[in-house]
């Protein structure tokens, strides 16, 4: 049974780009008959907070999208929030550092982005970290954890790393250009890339369908699956919905909010039409419930990393 999940992160009330994403993932299970998942990626520090959980649970409902396992529904693989479940993201950095594959970082912000911005540094490849910790001897080590805790960084195995994407298609990243990315911060707090895989892992995921912004997180996230010897998904990055212009729909423009749409009494409907004709499955952006969409489900209309909104689209609120 295929098993594909949301998981968003409540740092802002939900846009109709995360709208676009939620849609597919879970007409993609509902069209499968597998089993769909919310998960509340909550660790992110005081950026998420709990009233916009709620507010993606009930922009969900909302939308006519329902979901098997999550928060309020629970189920086998329970709890389906990431802050109820950091005692497995430390089992997780326990393993990795019994098998060796982490070592303890000093650096501080100030210091990476001062070599990211001197010439030739690291901007210009993307913040590939140097591995300036990566040989330091015991000596220095206990000498530079008296100053500072350290964060734990991974040592990425210096091999090329090949994968499919269901709508990038082949990806290629050459050896050395990932760099060793961290697991757990200085401040104990777990990083988006070792908590998505533990729980991609834990609760069987075998589909992971989300916005095309994350494609270039999924190498790093095979390197984990490989490390902890769990077997990855299949991934397919969906293009993110921009403004007609080709900006980037944030969480703060809160006129795309889903929130901000049901105040001003725009009907699912509207949304969800307009969504599934953005993607293909509709002629025209005419009225549709989610539930009618189902068997029309298919991502072949789909390509690239974009779909600009209409002006249409954002005089839906
Ligand atoms: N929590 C992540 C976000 O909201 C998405 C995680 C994922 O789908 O892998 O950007």
């Amino acid at each position: 049974m295929r098993r594909g999940r949301f998981a968003p992160t409540p740092s802002g009330p939900m846009h109709i780009g995360n709208a676009f994403t939620a849609l597919l993932a879970w007409l993609q299970m509902r069209h499968a008959s597998g089993t769909f998942v919310l998960r509340i990626e909550d660790i992110d520090g005081p950026r998420s907070r709990p009233e916009y959980a709620q507010l993606i649970v009930e922009d969900l409902t909302w939308m006519g999208l329902d979901w098997d396992e999550g928060p309020a529904t629970d189920g086998p693989y329970g709890p389906y929030l990431q802050s109820e479940r950091l005692e497995l993201y430390e089992q997780a950095v326990e393993r990795l550092q019994r098998r060796g594959r982490l070592y303890p970082c000093y650096c501080s912000r100030a210091e990476l982005a001062a070599i990211a911005s001197a010439p030739h540094g690291l901007a210009s490849e993307g913040a590939v970290y140097p591995g300036l910790c990566k040989e330091l001897s015991e000596e220095e080590r206990r000498r530079k954890a008296q100053v500072k805790p350290p964060s734990l960084r991974v040592a990425v195995p210096e091999r090329s790393i090949s994968f499919e994407d269901g709508m990038a298609g082949v990806q290629h990243v050459p050896p050395g250009a990932l760099g060793d990315f961290v697991v757990k911060r200085a401040d104990g707090q777990f990083s988006y890339q070792l908590a998505v895989v533990v729980d991609d892992a834990a609760m069987g995921i075998t589909d992971v369908l989300r916005g095309a912004d994350l494609l270039d997180s999924t190498p790093r996230q095979l390197v984990l699956y490989e490390l902890l010897e769990a077997t990855p998904p299949s991934f397919c990055h969906v293009p993110l919905l921009c403004t007609p212009e080709g900006g980037r729909l944030s969480k703060r423009n809160r006129s795309l909010s889903l929130a901000a749409l049901r105040a001003a009494g725009v009907p699912p409907e509207r949304l969800i039409g307009y969504l599934a004709y953005a993607a293909g499955l509709l002629d025209r952006p005419e009225p549709a419930q989610a539930a009618e969409l189902v068997p029309l489900f298919s991502l072949e209309r789909l390509s690239g990393e974009q779909i600009a909104l209409s002006e249409e689209a954002l005089a839906l609120g």
